[in-house]
């Protein structure tokens, strides 16, 4: 029943599109298109939290666009703000007032982020972190997480090891194998790899490295290892090796952001560095950041001849992006992140209760708005435990499903709300949700 946009598009029209793609673009497309066989849908047109492909198919997002669009798509007051932006120019090589007002808008909420620099991605966002992290402590090499996703910039694409007999190195520490090519091998044997699910292994590792390195990445609700939120005892060994040894805390936010007015870092009591921003900071434009305390951002300010780290570009702070994104987190006030999590944490408690009522071997993790599903009762502790992925066929069928009743969450059955859904669009998912995993399984 929610196909009923009225368009009138052939059905084939995402097929066709993908095949005109193949001809210009290597594998397809920037999106995961091999986790939508044959195609993927293209995207037409979106509302709130609703989506319509090219076929005229209309679907809850719970992508939206992986997890950036906090109020789903068009949102009115982004709307208007870029609409008049836009008549005004697109970029301009001077500063604009809309960059101070999305940085006033961000330090105002987050007390410990005092100053912001911005950039066009949550990936560019990391690799200044890192720049930075090295500028301060003047080392070179990083630790992260293993199979954390911190976006696709080389030290970042590492710690990814699927065969469990290698998932320890040589030297008894976990892997920094690469998951892309044409990694230098002298950045893969500098990186520290850290278990996220064992704090006593990462304190040893810290123990016998930490003073080795420049920086650590760390998400507290790491998407790709399960999206399991960090244990208090994981950030004080953290937070302890990071005073012990000089070390930047680079807490990555790109997605966390959303879980609390004043940040990730926030709720897990974590006091970062640099934090790198993007997502729903360009509310649903290109956007990224990186914040911290005064004394620490110190490091880009570049001018007047001071050896900073150079943080920014021709597309830094344009102001489409800016005005956006103020929009955004001004209609995301206290009250829409309280209102949004408990959405949020309801939908996961009720949906995890229909899944053990139902005898079904899964369960959601997350937190707030996020949510990913598992294949598995067990309990989740990080990368190891869902590698490889529990029920991985059965997981791809789940999506399929999902999709095909008109739900789209992302490649990996995860999914974040947007303030547009009520708890009438959270009970469809849940009980759609439970439905395809019982078909899947069944
Ligand atoms: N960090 C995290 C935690 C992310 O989830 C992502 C993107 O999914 C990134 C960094 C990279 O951000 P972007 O895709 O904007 O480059």
């Amino acid at each position: 029943g929610l196909n009923d946009t009225g368009l009138e598009l052939p059905l084939t029209h995402s097929g066709a599109a993908f095949m005109r793609a193949q001809k210009v673009i290597p594998g397809g497309s920037m999106r995961p298109s091999s986790w939508f066989p044959p195609h993927p849908p293209y995207a037409l047109r979106g509302q709130g939290c609703w989506l319509t492909d090219l076929d005229g198919n209309r679907v809850l997002d719970c992508s939206n666009n992986f997890f950036s669009l906090v109020h789903g798509h068009a949102f009115p007051p982004v709307v208007e703000a870029v609409r008049e932006a836009v008549g005004q120019g697109t970029a301009f090589g001077l500063p604009t007032p809309s960059e101070i007002a999305l940085a006033e808008a961000i330090t105002g909420r987050a007390p410990h982020l005092e100053r912001v620099r911005f950039c066009n991605s949550g990936t560019e966002a990391v690799m200044y972190a890192v720049k930075g992290a090295r500028a301060l402590t003047g080392r070179s090499a990083i630790a992260k997480f293993e199979g954390a996703y911190h976006g696709t910039y080389d030290v970042m694409e590492l710690g990814y090891e699927s065969s469990p007999e290698n998932w320890d190195g040589p030297d008894g520490d976990p892997a920094a194998t690469p998951y892309v090519r044409g990694t230098p091998p002298g950045l893969i044997a500098e990186t520290v790899i850290l278990p996220y699910g064992d704090p006593a292994r990462c304190a040893d590792i810290l123990r016998r490295k930490g003073r080795t390195l420049a920086g650590i990445v760390f998400d507290p609700l790491a998407s790709r290892i399960g999206m399991i939120p960090a244990s208090a005892a994981l950030v004080e060994v953290l937070q302890e090796a990071c005073a012990r040894d000089g070390i930047m805390l680079i807490c990555d936010e790109v997605i966390g952001f959303r879980m609390a007015h004043a940040g990730a870092h926030s709720l897990f009591g974590l006091k970062p560095d640099l934090v790198a921003l993007g997502k729903v900071i360009g509310g649903g434009l290109p956007a990224g950041g990186v914040a911290g305390p005064a004394a620490r951002m110190a490091v880009y300010d570049h001018t007047h001849g001071k050896p900073g780290v150079a943080l920014g570009g021709t597309f830094s702070a344009n102001p489409l992006t800016m005005v956006a994104g103020k929009a955004t987190l001004d209609a995301y006030d206290e009250a829409a992140v309280s209102r949004l999590n408990a959405l949020g944490d309801a939908f996961r408690e009720a949906t995890n209760a229909a899944f053990r009522a139902a005898g079904l071997e899964a369960q959601l993790t997350g937190m707030g708005g996020l949510f990913r599903l598992h294949l598995t009762g067990r309990v989740l502790r990080d990368f190891r435990d869902i590698t490889p992925t529990p029920g991985g066929e059965a997981l791809a069928r789940v999506q399929a499903a999902l999709l095909a009743s008109g739900v789209l969450v992302t490649p990996n059955v995860s999914g974040a709300l947007s303030t547009p859904m009520t708890e009438a669009e959270t009970t469809l998912l849940g009980r759609l949700m439970v439905d395809c995993v019982a078909e899947a399984l069944g």
